[in-house]
């Protein structure tokens, strides 16, 4: 758990696919998609930026 760390979504280039919504298994995302609950997100995951087809997600907490 880490509210230091969380997916950012670049609305400019997220295309809506809701591919990170259906990947996460912890619940970070809802349909939108929007980011509802960024403490459940796993410190230095990368696993929704990985396969967003958009390169849309970026992390708050990554320098
Ligand atoms: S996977 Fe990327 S393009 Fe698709 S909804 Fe998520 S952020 Fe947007
Ligand atoms: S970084 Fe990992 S845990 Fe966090 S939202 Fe993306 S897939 Fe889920």
């Amino acid at each position: 758990m880490a509210a230091n760390w969380y997916p950012v979504i670049d609305a400019a280039k997220c295309s809506q696919c809701n591919s990170c919504v259906d990947f996460c298994v912890h619940g970070v995302f809802e349909p939108g998609p929007e980011v509802v609950n960024p403490s459940a997100c796993v410190e230095f995951c990368r696993g929704c930026s990985k396969i967003c087809p958009s390169e849309a997600i970026s992390y708050f907490g990554d320098n």
